[in-house]
């Protein structure tokens, strides 16, 4: 990686625990970490090792107990409750593990609630809506609901739906995790292809060394720490 490159994610001895005295589990060690724009970057390591912990804090949702987090220059622990809010829903695109789609709402209707959250018009989040699930091709299953759609469907429509911002951070926990091998190669050729942009990072969490490839570095984690950072196998092969 150039080092001219802009940051967009910079932690510095990030440390958390959860519970106290006897039932205390150390997650994170001091992680230190730059996630640089226009970037793939895969967080990889076994279940366990604090990858769902590290992203949490990176976007936001989980307070760290020590160290330093900053997204895009901004440090969201200084900020307000409705600054942080804002600065989540306009800078940063969250993919869950378990999609948190909606039920009852159509997959247009899904992707389109974080623009009517943030005012938007009910017209134009329509439209910004289905525009974004072209992008992931799926306009043609706009109208069904989630329990109507595959699970790689429902995580199509999980991605748009944090892409319908335009954030310029996006963090995917385990894309893959639910999906059979075809599937979840061509979900990280979607990401790659679709979601990764000049001024966008974009954080793939994963235990699936099979999509390794699809990276241009890959973060180690192993209980709490990062151990090692790779270059990504295509990049090593183009340099
Ligand atoms: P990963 O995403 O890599 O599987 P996690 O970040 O979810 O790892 O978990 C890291 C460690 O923290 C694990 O030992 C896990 O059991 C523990 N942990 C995660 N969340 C909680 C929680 N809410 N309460 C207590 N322990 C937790
Ligand atoms: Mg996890």
């Amino acid at each position: 990686m150039n080092s001219t490159q802009e940051v967009a994610v910079k932690c510095s001895g990030v440390t958390k625990d959860y519970g106290v005295g006897d039932a205390k589990v150390t997650a994170l060690r001091g992680i230190d970490l730059d996630v640089y724009r226009g970037e793939l970057l895969i967080l990889a390591g076994p279940s366990g090792c604090g990858k769902t912990t590290l992203i949490s804090i990176i976007g936001g949702i989980l307070k760290r107990d020590a160290g330093r987090c900053t997204v895009l220059g901004n440090d969201v622990e200084d900020m307000n409750i409705d600054e942080r809010a804002c600065f989540r829903g306009t800078s940063i695109g969250f993919v869950f593990q378990a999609f948190n789609l909606l039920p009852a709402l159509t997959a247009a209707e899904n992707v389109a609630v974080p623009l009517l959250i943030s005012g938007e018009e009910r017209k134009s989040a329509d439209r910004r809506a289905k525009a974004v699930l072209d992008q992931v091709g799926l306009l043609e299953r706009a109208d069904a609901l989630p329990g109507q759609l595959s699970g790689g469907q429902q995580q199509r429509v999980a991605i748009a739906r944090a892409l319908v911002h335009n954030p310029k951070l996006i963090i995917c926990d385990e894309p893959t995790s639910s999906l059979d091998h075809a599937t979840g190669h061509a979900m990280m050729a979607m990401l790659r292809d679709v979601v990764q942009a000049p001024d966008r990072a974009l954080v793939v969490v994963t235990h699936d060394t099979r999509i390794y490839e699809f990276a241009d570095r890959i973060a180690h984690m192993d209980d709490g720490k990062i151990v090692e950072v790779t270059v990504g196998a295509d990049r090593a092969q183009a340099k």
